[in-house]
Formats: C-alpha cells, structure tokens, sequence
C-alpha cells in the first residue's frame, strides 16, 4: 500500500468514524426533542382528561342532587306520611296474594290520591318509577299503580336500597330491576310520621337517562361495587375493575343487585414497557403514565374520581391522539439532526484544513522572503564592494564620487580625486604567481584605508587599479597624503607577500574646480597617472584643474 492509499484509506476511516459519532449524537438529540414533545403533549393531555372527568363527577352530583331532591320533598308530604298511618292491613295480609293486595291498595282512597300524586309527579320530574312502600317493605302506591307491570303489592323487603331505607337511611344505589330487567339509580328516603318511621319513597331513574354522564369518548361511571354501570364504549358496560367487591359477592347477592352472576374484568394496565418496545427512547417517567383499556392498541392516559357521595366513580381512558406522530417524528429528527451535524462537522473539517494547509503555505512563503531578502543584502553588499580586497565596486565608486562632486559643488567644499595603478604588476604576478598577486592587492588597499580617513573612499576600477575619493580635501593635502601612501607601500613589507616582492604604485592626482564633472575628474587624474609612469613609475603626479593638457591616453587606464 502506497502512501496515498494509505492516507485515503485513514481520512476514509476518519469520515466514517465522524458519520458514526454524529449518527449516535443525533439520536440523543432526537430523543431528547421527542421527550420534550411527548412531555408537553402528556401535560396538555392530562389536563383535558383530568377536566373531563371532573365534569362529570359534577354533573353525577348535580343530577343525583336532584333526584334526590324529589323523594325527599315526597317524603314531607302530609297526604303520603297520612295515607301511610291509616291502617291497610298489610302485615295481616302478608299471605295474601301479590293480586289480592294490589286490588285491595287500589281500592283504598288514600292510596288513590297517592297514587295519582306520585303519577303525576314522575311526569314532570324526569323520573321513571316513583313508588311508596309501608314498612314491611310492601308496595302500597306507584306511579304505575294502574299499569300491567304495576309494583303495589309486591313485597319489596328482599331489596337492600328498601332495608336500609326502613333502617332510616337515604341511599342511593344502581342496580337492575327486577320487574323489566331495566338499570338504574334507585334512591330512597325513609318517611316519617311524628317521629315514627312510617315507610318509604323510592325513586328510580334509569341508566338510559343518565347517559349523558358519558358522552365523552373514553369516560365510564362505575358503582361501589366497581362494576361499569354505563360507559361512552357500551362493551365496556357491566365489566368490573380487578379487585371489585362485586367479586367477592355470593352468587345470590350479584343476581339480586344486577341480575346477572358473571363479569368480564377490565383490565386498565401500564402498558410503558410494551410501548418501549416500539419507541426505546421513552424514559421510564413518562412511560409509566401509559395505559390501555383491554389491551387497547394506542398508550392513553387514564384518570379517576372516586369517593363520590353516591358510591359512583367516574373514569377515563383518554388515547395521546398524536403518539403515532410523535413515534414518526423521533425517526424524522434524528436524520435531519444527523444531516445538520454532519454538514455542520464537514465544515469545520474543511474549515481546519483550510486553515492548516494556509499557515503551512503561509510558513513556508515567509521562509521564502526570508530568503530571498538575505540573499538581496548579500547581492547587494556584493554589489558594492570588490569581492577580492573589499574596496568599493568599480559602479559603486562612481556613483559614490558623482554624489560627492554635488555636494561639494553645492557646498563650494574641496574634494581631490585620484587614480593609483601599481607598478609592473604583470611581473609580480609571473614572478610569484597569481595568488600572491592577490594578496598584493589586498595589501595595498589594506594600505589605503590605513593611511586615508573613514570619510575617504577606495575603489576598485579594475585590474590593479584603483580610484581614490578625498572629500574636503585640497589638491595640496591630497598630494601629500597620497604621496605618504605611496612611500609606504613601497618601503613597507606585507607579511603576507614573499620577502623580496618589490610593491610600488604610481598615482595621479587632481581636485574640484568649478562646473566640474566626475567625469572631468576621472579624465585629469588619468592624465596625471599616465604622467607619473611615463615619468618612471613608482610616483604621484598632479593634474590641476585649470591646466588640462591634450595629452595622449596611457594604455592602462584607457
Ligand atoms: P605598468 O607598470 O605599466 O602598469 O605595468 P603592469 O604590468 O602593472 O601593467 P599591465 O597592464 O601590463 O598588467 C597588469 C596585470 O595585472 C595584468 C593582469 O594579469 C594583472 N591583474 C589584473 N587583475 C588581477 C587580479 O585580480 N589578480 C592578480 N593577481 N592579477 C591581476
Ligand atoms: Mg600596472
Ligand atoms: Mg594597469
């Protein structure tokens, strides 16, 4: 595996790991945003049902206030406590058949009236039955006295509402009746005759007209006995909750309060772990407030209120109408988190290349004029000076010499110029070889910068000549100068240099005159050098400003 394919192979890597990590935050994010939804829908929810079966524990209570008002009224009524003193001989004729006591009552005119009364009064109280018993628990007056299926003269003492009625309570209590199979709320209340327990008045109000109790999807009232007395879902009807007391009732007492011996249970279960199941991030707070009715399919939420003064309890079983949403939701987030922190990732990845990748290019193009302004200083230190003796370069010394005869025409200052070539030079160079005619060289302008001021200037004009630049320098004290240079070159011996090289140099000299030009300059001290060697060598001539001769050129300076 070659480098390139390895590095693909690692960045490959790198991505996949990235897209992983980014899968797995997404999730948690997701999960967390649907918790949030779920939690809020759960609280709103709640509530709704929290409020739906308040209502209709109230509307219980206000409805059975009600009904409960009328036998009470019943039982004030002079006429019904009077018809109930008069002797009827129902406890005599207690042998007698339901027939014979029913023509005896209805023959009876006080009964009549109460008969009549307690007809009239369920036609406009809403109620279905309203009858009287004596307190042997025999039906002396109905509201159906006259009807087929009329109660008066049934012996009634078997039922439990009727007892404890006679025992001087007032109960309420939902049961079937026995005579049309008919559910309802029977509500009795003792009567009273100065003092004395004189009978009782029953009203009856049938489940059928109660049913608005039950209008909202989900409720169902059930009664003491934790049996379903009605339900907005009718097969939920005469179930019983786990646990019911009618469970643990004799055969016998269930037929006798409901007409039946065998209930269904309704079972309302947490069904949080099941649900997991479909939606693994449910936390466990939140699951464990879902139920279901029978294993109902959608997790709903389930509320109560028990305690109700009537033995009645009213229930919900309210479904989350956007569970199967909320499950969709969590799959959509976590691939639209996934997408965002990947693009989001992506980004600062290239965004980090790209910035590495600019500072390295950044490093190295600095590195680079580094470099190349080094290598300038160094090119232009070359360019001024001679690589071998260090003098000035030939082109600087020029413009060196151009910028000082301006200065000192400006300033009206002296400046002497002047051209040295040493002598026979070609010989010293064929006698000792090339080297040593270097470091010659070398000598003498090591010899210059002796001898002249740090102000002055030596030149390298080529070969083994030189140019000397004096500033504010007379031609006399040039002259002087440069001749005391010239004796010592000649007389002093450069360690450097085998002893018996004989070093001498030949200088021409001349000064600044007005309207001078470096040119004019260069040109008279040629002149004079070229005099000093066509005058023997080894010394210095002077060239005057104001005296130029047109003499012939010596080869050297040419
Ligand atoms: P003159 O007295 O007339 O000036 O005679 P000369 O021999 O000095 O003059 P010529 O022009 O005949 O010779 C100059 C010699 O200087 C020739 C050349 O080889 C030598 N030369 C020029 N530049 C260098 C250098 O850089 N190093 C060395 N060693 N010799 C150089
Ligand atoms: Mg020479
Ligand atoms: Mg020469």
């Amino acid at each position: 595996m070659n480098k390139t394919t390895f590095h693909r192979a690692i960045a490959a890597l790198g991505c996949a790991l990235l897209a992983c990590v980014c899968w797995v935050a997404a999730g948690l994010v997701s999960d967390r945003m649907v918790q949030q939804e779920l939690a809020t829908s759960m609280h709103v929810e709640r509530q709704m049902a929290a409020s739906i079966v308040d209502n209709t524990a109230q509307i219980i209570a206000s409805d059975l206030a009600m009904s409960r008002a009328i036998p009470a009224t019943i039982a004030e009524m002079d006429m019904i406590q009077l018809a109930l003193v008069q002797p009827h001989g129902s406890a005599a004729d207690a042998a007698l058949s339901v027939a014979e006591r029913r023509a005896r009552w209805l023959a009876s005119p006080a009964l009549q009236k109460v008969d009549n009364f307690l007809h009239n009064a369920r036609g406009f109280t809403g109620l279905d039955y309203v009858w009287v018993v004596d307190t042997q628990g025999f039906c002396v007056a109905s509201s159906n006295s006259t009807d087929s299926n009329s109660f008066v003269g049934i012996d009634m003492r078997a039922r439990g509402y009727i007892q404890k009625a006679l025992l001087g309570a007032f109960t309420e209590t939902y049961g079937v009746g026995r005579s049309n199979g008919d559910p309802g709320i029977f509500i009795a209340t003792p009567i009273y005759r100065d003092g004395l327990l004189v009978g009782a008045v029953i009203a009856k109000v049938s489940i059928d007209r109660l049913r608005h109790w039950v209008s909202r999807p989900g409720t169902f009232v059930t009664d003491s006995n934790g049996v379903v007395v009605m339900a907005n879902e009718s097969r939920l009807e005469n179930r019983v909750l786990p646990n019911s007391p009618v469970l643990k009732m004799s055969r016998a007492e269930r037929l006798d309060a409901y007409r039946r011996v065998d209930f269904q249970t309704l079972r309302i279960t947490n069904v949080g772990e099941r649900v997991r199941a479909d939606a693994p991030w449910l936390s466990p707070t939140l699951s464990s407030g879902l139920f279901s009715a029978n294993n109902g399919v959608a997790p709903a939420l389930y509320d109560e209120r028990t305690g109700l003064n009537s033995g009645l309890a009213a229930h919900i079983v309210h479904p989350l109408p956007n569970w199967a949403e909320i499950v969709r939701n969590q799959r959509r987030d976590q691939l639209l988190v996934f997408l965002t922190a990947l693009g989001v990732v992506g980004l600062a990845v290239v965004i980090t290349v790209s910035y590495l990748r600019e500072r390295r290019l950044h490093r190295a193009t600095r590195h680079l004029a580094n470099q190349l302004q080094s290598a300038n200083t160094l090119l232009s230190a070359e360019a001024r000076h001679d690589a071998l003796t260090g003098a000035l370069s030939r082109r600087y010394f020029l413009d060196t010499l151009r910028r000082e005869v301006d200065i000192a025409g400006a300033a009206g200052t002296p400046l002497s110029v002047a051209i040295a070539d040493l002598d026979y030079f070609k010989q010293v160079n064929d006698r000792f070889g090339h080297a040593t005619g270097d470091r010659a060289l070398e000598h003498f302008v090591r010899m210059c910068e002796e001898q002249l001021r740090a102000s002055d200037g030596v030149g390298r004009l080529g070969g083994e000549e030189f140019g000397l630049l004096l500033p504010q320098t007379s031609l006399a004290d040039a002259h002087a100068v440069l001749e005391r240079l010239r004796k010592r070159f000649n007389q002093e011996h450069c360690a450097h240099l085998p002893d018996d090289t004989a070093l001498s140099v030949s200088i021409g000299i001349t000064a600044l005159s007005e309207g001078d030009t470096a040119e004019n300059l260069l040109k008279r001290a040629d002149l004079a050098l070229y005099a000093a060697k066509s005058g023997g060598r080894d010394r210095s001539e002077v060239h005057p400003a104001d005296n130029i001769p047109p003499m012939p050129r010596h080869p050297e300076t040419a």
